[in-house]
């Protein structure tokens, strides 16, 4: 198996890299939250998350001992927010222990919510620990470079992967040429249209040799999308209040809150009154194995609707001290206009 050439590789990533505020940090809180923000998110719209993020809890003691509802607060809008829960859950587990982080990823592994990719990250930018980090990004340079034909989705690729990327590495400082590898992947080797002419390592691309960029990383399972139907109401009693509710803290939009809502075709003949509630708009949000289409009802509260369990009264102006899933927060746009 060739390698290719590592200084050209740290030379363009001097050159071109950017100056992201948790590259420079070797603190082993602040490399994890900026992973686990950036999984699923891109860096531009993770930054100012972190940012916030990070002044709300600046240490792991201080998000350790914050409320989960808080957290959630913070994570309003990142999405997957299984992701906070975990955190949450981990920092916990991690303050009980004088707040030392395991230097090794395999100890990292044992955490919730910290899986191979992140546990590598941070073992290899906090502590040195000669592992490549497999995200996205490095699955996709290194399946173009070596043209590789196994799928990256198969659950037994990803050893193989493994052993192929953490083969380049070398004596090179695992820090910095995993930020390379990854950056190269980000901005250079995209998922369309990569910018092969400017890439350190077209010399040696299998891909680019042979035109087949947009062949690789195979992938070999395609994602079947359920499509479901939910129709959510905005219902104000006489004083002007409005219903809402905290989900269950496992499962879709856990521990987020709530607006009473039913399967489309179930929803009871009380909240199907059009003299005191009406549709005010409808749109479509995507999820990662389905898509959901909200339909937004606002109107009076019946007086015969046998409302669910949990559900409380609050004042409209203070909903925005609750924290709701994205779906949601655009459905308030819609009642608000
Ligand atoms: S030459 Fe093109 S396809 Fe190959 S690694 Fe570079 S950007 Fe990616």
């Amino acid at each position: 198996m060739f390698i290719p050439d590592q200084r050209a590789l740290l030379k363009w990533y001097q050159q071109e890299g950017r100056n992201l505020p948790w590259r420079s940090s070797g603190d082993p809180y602040v490399i994890w939250v900026s992973e686990i923000i950036l999984q699923q998110t891109r860096v531009k719209q993770g930054l100012p998350y972190f940012e916030r993020f990070l002044k709300r809890f600046p240490t792991l003691a201080s998000l350790a001992n914050a409320p989960l509802d808080d957290v959630l607060k913070a994570w309003e809008g990142l999405g997957y927010y299984a992701r906070a829960r975990n955190l949450h859950k981990a920092a916990k587990l991690l303050n009980e222990q004088n707040g030392v982080f395991p230097r090794s990823y395999q100890q990292l592994e044992t955490y919730p919510g910290i899986g191979p990719y992140t546990a590598r990250a941070i073992a290899a930018f906090a502590y040195g620990e000669k592992v490549v980090v497999l995200d996205g990004n490095v699955f996709r340079v290194i399946s173009r470079i070596y043209a590789d034909p196994f799928g990256i989705d198969l659950p037994s690729s990803r050893k193989y992967y493994q052993t192929l990327a953490d083969g380049l590495l070398g004596k090179a400082n695992p820090s910095e040429y995993n930020q390379a590898l990854m950056e190269l992947g980000a901005l250079v080797c995209k998922p369309k249209q990569p910018d092969c002419e400017i890439c350190p390592w077209a010399k040696v691309c299998r891909a680019y040799a042979t035109g087949t960029m947009d062949d690789f990383p195979v992938k070999t399972k395609s994602i079947a999308r359920g499509k479901k139907h939910v129709a959510w109401f905005y219902l104000l009693n006489e004083s002007g209040k409005v219903f809402i509710r905290r989900r269950p803290n496992s499962g879709l939009w856990g521990g987020l809150y709530e607006l009473p809502n039913y399967p489309a075709d179930q929803v009871p003949p009380e909240l199907k009154k059009k003299s005191i509630i009406k549709k005010v708009g409808s749109f479509r949000h995507a999820f990662t194995h389905f898509e959901m289409e909200l339909s937004i009802y606002q109107g009076k509260l019946p007086k015969q609707w046998n409302m669910p369990e949990g559900f409380f009264e609050v004042d409209p102006e203070s909903l925005n001290t609750y924290a709701f899933p994205t779906a949601l927060l655009n459905a308030f746009q819609i009642i608000r206009k």
